[in-house]
């Protein structure tokens, strides 16, 4: 089966790519020469998830889903969260991001942290929500060249590397985007034969 993904982001199509089975063909937003930057206005990870799984549904009336993305640090109470792309503001800079959390952190002891990812799969006229969170801690500074974001200065509980380090065999396994995507794929299951 055909299956859009909302993203113009290219290192999550390829980590999507990576766990999905191969029967469902998985298109980008390139792919559909698809070259708007659909504005995340809502207030939530939900809610953006669905404005742009939303935005493909009317525009192309094609199977999708779209994900969204929020980094909570305990100590700032939950932020950057929802604004965590426009974090150090509308470039949406992973670097500028970057530095102004560390800067926000800098002297603060307890660093947990988690990501969460929300996705929205609209088919047969109906939406339907996953979520996937990994736990772990903000590093002092920026290490591992591999990822996006804010891979560099997150490392997930239970290991001594950074995102920004570990191969992407093992972010896929336990990584916010990850998870939601195992559940992704099991309940799209019942669609093998089509
Ligand atoms: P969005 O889901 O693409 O809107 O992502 C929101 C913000 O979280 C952006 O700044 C992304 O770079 C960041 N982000 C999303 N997924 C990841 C990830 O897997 N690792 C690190 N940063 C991420």
């Amino acid at each position: 089966m055909k299956l859009v993904f909302a993203t113009h982001n290219e290192n999550k199509f390829n980590e999507v790519k990576e766990l999905l089975p191969e029967y469902i063909e998985l298109l980008s937003l390139t792919d559909l020469d698809c070259h708007e930057d659909i504005p995340e206005t809502a207030e939530t990870l939900e809610g953006n998830a669905k404005i742009k799984a939303d935005y493909v549904t009317k525009n192309y009336g094609l199977p999708c889903f779209a994900d969204d993305t929020g980094l909570l640090v305990d100590a700032l109470n939950g932020a950057p969260g929802a604004y965590s792309a426009r974090y150090a503001g509308e470039q949406k800079n992973a670097s500028d991001n970057m530095t102004k959390l560390l800067s926000e952190l800098k002297g603060i002891e307890n660093r947990s942290a988690r990501f969460q990812t929300s996705i929205v799969l609209n088919l047969n006229k109906e939406s339907i929500f996953f979520q996937g969170i990994v736990e772990g801690k903000i590093t002092a500074y920026e290490t591992g060249e591999q990822g996006f974001g804010y891979d560099p200065i997150f490392q997930p509980k239970g290991y001594q590397k950074t995102f920004g380090e570990l191969p992407l065999k093992i972010k896929n396994q336990i990584s916010h985007r990850g998870r939601a995507i195992q559940k992704l794929v099991a309940y799209l299951q019942q669609y093998r034969s089509n």
